[in-house]
This record gives C-alpha cells, structure tokens and sequence, in this order.
C-alpha cells in the first residue's frame, strides 16, 4: 500500500478559513495524488470553527476532527496533531493559508528521496511572522546564537518523517517549541523555499504578551546562557567593587575626603537592577521546572469527530 501522508493544522477561531483551507488541502493533496489524512486541531476555539470541521469529517473521510478542551496555544495544538497523526510522513501547517498548501506535493518528494525533516523556508522575508514581530531579527540571531538552533527564516510549515516524529514526541518537556526540538532531533534534513502569504482573512492570533511567552520559553527550553550570563555580570560587578573599595580607600589613607554621593546612588540603581534582573532570570527557569515538575498533560482533548473506518487511527 503507498504510504500515508498526514497534514496536521492547528485551527484557532478561522471561521470560514476553515472550510477554505480544506478546499485548498483537498485540491493540492487530491491532485499530487497522494495518500493523505488531515488531522484538524481546534485549539479551543470560541467561534464556529469547530462546528466545521465535523461538517468537513463528516463530509469527507479524509478529514479528521480534534477539538482541544479550551485554547492552549499553538505548540500544544500542533503536539496534539503530531500524537494523533498515523501517517508515513507529517505536514505541520498553518491553518490561515499562509504557508502555501501547494508547496506539499514538493516536500513529500523530498522525503521520499530519503529526508526526514524537510524545513520550508521564506523566500520573501516581508512575511511577519512570528519573528519580524518581536522585534525579529534581533531576536532570530540571539537565538540562534544562544540555542545553536537555526530559526533565520525558518518557519513551522514542516514534514517530518515517521521516525523524526517518534523521536520528537519522546520530548518529554512542557513547553514545547516546535521549531526548536524539530531542529533539535537531527535526521537527514532539507529545505526547500517557499513564499509566505499574507494572511486572507481574521487577524493574527499573537498578541504581543504571548509572542513574549514564547520567546522567553523558546530560550529557557534550549539554553542555560542567560544563566550563565548573570554569573558573569555578578562576577563583574564583585571585581568592580574590589577596585572602587581599593582606590577609595588609598584616597582615605591619603587624606582625601571621599566625596561622591551621585556615585553611590548611581551604583545602587545599577546594583539594583542586576541583582532583580538576575533574580528574573533565574525565576524564569525556576517556573519552567516548576511546570515541568507539575507534569500536567499538555492539552487536553475534550472531543473527536466521528471517525469512518478506513481513516481509523489506533489511539495510544
Ligand atoms: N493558532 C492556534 N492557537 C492559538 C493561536 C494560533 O492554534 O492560540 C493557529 C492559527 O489558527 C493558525 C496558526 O496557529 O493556523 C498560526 O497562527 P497565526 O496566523 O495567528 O500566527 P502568525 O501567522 O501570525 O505567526
Ligand atoms: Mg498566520
């Protein structure tokens, strides 16, 4: 039997987006003549989406339906897409049609030539996606310094082969982020350049406060840096001290008045801020053990739609 390819879009109040993106997946996906699922992620949505996608499961069998039991997020909707997936090979996409369906077929070609992760990149770089947003660049190369994980471009429209996406699913950690741990696991990869498009209808889901989520999460779940960087500064400051305590008290035994009210307050801010910057910091990791230590489920799964026999999945 040919291989199964599944499409796994996470969905997050698209209202008529919806029964859009399916049209659009079921035209390229039918075409290429593939084998295909689409497993459909209603991240909690409080519009109609869900209603939808039963409609689509029910209209078509190659179209499944999991409805999240509210919004968790975008990473812990596509995780619960990728858990509940069954194909040969997998297609994170977004479900606004701003990561191009058409570019599927190509990438499925790719992994049968024998990738395991084939990563679509921006042609165009005037997409805002996640990235431009925060402020981008700045953030993409601190990143990628940081994490040695390469994000420049990059985006979540991905295939990942059957055996990338076992091992990325043994991750056991909480705060996932997929364009993170999908570089993370390695396996023969590739790229292929695709334009991102505008967005056709609503309004990005990202605020400005969950961007900021993520890029904290995206950091602390790949590097100990900032960790580190606060020791170096502490280590700065106590050599700094050593000196300024040295010279002052040279000038005392000299008989100089030691003037410099500005200085001390001066120092006190400066002193201030690290030490609550650092204390950030580490707060910032203590929370994410925190979470990690709670092992709450990632999502929850509050309903599926009625799977037809031929797409049915075993569960787990
Ligand atoms: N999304 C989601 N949960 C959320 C926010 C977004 O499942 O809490 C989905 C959304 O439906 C879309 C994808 O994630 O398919 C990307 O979202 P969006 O277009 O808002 O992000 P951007 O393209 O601006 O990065
Ligand atoms: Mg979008």
């Amino acid at each position: 039997m040919s291989s199964l390819v599944s499409v796994v879009a996470p969905i997050y109040n698209e209202g008529p987006g919806v029964d859009r993106f399916v049209r659009r997946l079921t035209e390229v996906l039918g075409d290429a003549g593939l084998r295909y699922e689409l497993v459909l992620v209603d991240d909690g949505s409080s519009d109609d989406s869900w209603d939808r996608i039963v409609q689509q499961a029910v209209a078509d069998e190659h179209v499944r339906g999991i409805q999240l039991s509210r919004n968790f997020g975008k990473e812990p909707a596509v995780l619960a897409g990728l858990e509940h997936a069954a194909g040969d090979a997998v297609v994170v996409i977004d479900s606004d049609l701003q990561h191009p369906p058409g570019a599927i077929p190509a990438m499925v070609q790719r992994w049968r030539d024998g990738a395991h992760v084939v990563e679509a990149v921006k042609r165009n770089r005037t997409g805002q996606g996640i990235v431009s947003k925060l402020g981008g660049k700045v953030f993409n190369r601190a990143f990628t310094g940081l994490t040695k994980v390469d994000l420049v471009n990059a985006t979540d429209f991905r295939l990942l082969s059957r055996p990338a996406v076992d091992a990325l699913l043994k991750m056991p950690e909480h705060s996932s982020f997929f364009r993170g741990t999908s570089s993370w696991i390695g396996f023969r990869r590739t790229t292929i350049e695709v334009e991102i498009d505008h967005r056709t209808g609503g309004a990005s889901r990202w605020t400005f406060k969950s961007l900021f989520r993520l890029a904290v999460n995206g950091l602390t779940s790949f590097t100990s840096a900032p960790l580190h960087l606060v020791t170096l500064v502490g280590l700065a400051f106590a050599a700094f001290s050593v000196l300024l305590g040295t010279q002052t008290l040279i000038r005392w035994l000299r008989g100089a008045s030691v003037a410099g009210f500005p200085t001390v307050i001066l120092l006190l801010l400066v002193m201030g801020t690290f030490v609550l910057l650092g204390l950030g910091v580490i707060g910032e990791y203590l929370a994410r053990i925190h979470e990690e230590v709670r092992g709450r489920p990632r999502y929850l799964v509050q309903e599926k739609s009625a799977q037809s026999a031929t797409t049915a999945v075993p569960e787990q």
